[in-house]
């Protein structure tokens, strides 16, 4: 384990100027309090203080006082900003102990409580997004899954943005342009949960960088465009024992992979509120655009919720494909696990797997139709803690109520009849 002082010698030998210390709110937002390098040298020894009644949920304005402890394992340097800036994630303290409202809180207590029953968690994640410009916003080129010569601007900053993947150490394990245009993949290395979800937000503020300095915006929105594939971020997942994967096998999954897969599906709709968690993730949860309608599972179909990664009969993981970019990975991540792990517990077994298209089909379950009917299911029993379930559950039901009463274009522009 480094220590705080050691860390901050090498950020400042570096040449780091500001340090970002960023505490990450309910929402996945990374929100920050921003340091010079001199100033930082006590936060890295004592924390930061900040004001935890400006985040919501995480405390009343009548006991605002909080301090973020940094995470000396979750330092980045901001490369695409010249190296003079350092992102360094905290866990946020409640009188000593882990504060119950931190998401990174959250997912680490969930992977210590899967890594306690012996099933140490291993996640990787797909994040797909949009290049768009001008206004309204229009996909930046018009390229095809997997064009491998499109030359233009779009290409050129998802090349810089590469490179920034692998200056700030988190590397990439590959990237393609995605079905729609102007979509792009790129796949976080899988690893410990906390830092893979750390990595995604870093991720996503270097790509809003550079796509913005290039005249581009890069957008995590599931859904942007009608009528073509919207983003999803598909989650990998793997339990190992004493160095072994549990989930690696050839031809027939393992029993354990199995219940895995039936705690992930039994636990599908009630978790929908927390992978896709946004209005408009429900406008990407629809037939034939790859993401799943379908509580289901399958060997190398991508029209199913979980899709057992099947290429030469070689099986390691799960791909849940329910998640989009618009969710908050720590919470994404700390439902998937503690799903999976209580389909191992109890020894669930998974319904057959799906050979067929599963958009047609008449018996599964389907998912949510809105972000309101997800969060009536999460009610029913999400495997979270219930402080923090209840409070992120009265928030996004705000949200919902005010899209639902609020004047949308639909009415004012499309509805003729009404009109
Ligand atoms: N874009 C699709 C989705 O919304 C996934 C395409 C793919 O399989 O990579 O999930
Ligand atoms: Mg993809
Ligand atoms: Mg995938």
């Amino acid at each position: 384990m480094p220590d705080g002082l050691a860390v901050w010698r090498v950020l400042r030998g570096a040449g780091v100027k500001l340090v970002k210390f960023v505490v990450v709110d309910i929402f996945g937002r990374p929100r920050a309090e921003v340091l010079p390098i001199e100033a930082a040298r006590e936060a890295f020894l004592d924390g930061v203080a900040y004001d935890g009644s400006s985040i919501p949920a995480y405390t009343t304005v009548n006991k605002s006082d909080l301090v973020a402890v940094p995470d000396l394992n979750a330092v980045y340097v901001e490369s695409w900003n010249g190296g003079k800036t350092a992102i360094v994630f905290t866990n946020t303290v409640d009188g000593g102990k882990p504060h119950p409202m931190d998401p990174r809180n959250v997912l680490r207590q969930a992977a210590d409580y899967a890594k306690s029953r012996g099933y140490a968690p291993v996640v990787g994640a797909e994040v797909e997004f949009f290049l768009v410009r001008g206004v309204p916003p229009a996909p930046a080129d018009s390229g095809v899954y997997f064009d491998g010569y499109l030359h233009g601007d779009s290409y050129a900053a998802v090349e810089e943005i590469l490179g920034h993947l692998e200056a700030s150490g988190i590397g990439l394990s590959k990237t393609h342009h995605e079905v729609a245009p102007g979509q792009y993949e790129v796949n976080i290395p899988a690893g410990d949960p906390v830092q893979v979800a750390d990595q995604i937000l870093v991720f996503k503020i270097m790509a809003k960088a550079v796509a913005k300095r290039r005249g581009l915006t890069a957008t995590f929105m599931p859904k942007p465009f009608w009528g073509v594939n919207g983003s999803g971020m598909h989650v990998h997942v793997s339990f190992w024992k004493d160095g072994v994967n549990l989930f690696a096998s050839r031809g027939e999954p393992t029993q354990e992979l199995k219940w895995a897969v039936a705690g992930v599906l039994e636990n599908a709709l009630r978790n929908s509120a927390f992978v896709a968690p946004t209005v408009n993730s429900y406008k990407r949860l629809v037939p034939h655009h790859e993401a799943p309608t379908r509580v289901v599972w399958g060997l190398g179909n991508r029209s199913v919720m979980v899709r057992i990664p099947y290429y030469g009969g070689r099986i390691n993981r799960l791909e849940y494909r329910h998640p989009d970019p618009s969710a908050n990975p720590y919470l994404a991540f700390a439902v998937i696990i503690l799903s999976a792990l209580a389909g191992i517990e109890k020894k669930r077994e998974p319904p057959p797997p799906v050979a067929e298209v599963a958009y047609e089909l008449e018996e599964a379950r389907e998912t949510p139709p809105n972000l309101g009917e997800a969060l009536k299911m999460a009610r029913d029993g999400t495997p979270l803690p219930g402080q923090f379930l209840e409070a992120y559950l009265r928030l996004k039901e705000r949200e919902w109520e005010e899209y639902i009463t609020a004047e949308g274009s639909w009415e004012t522009t499309w509805n003729k009849i009404t009109k």
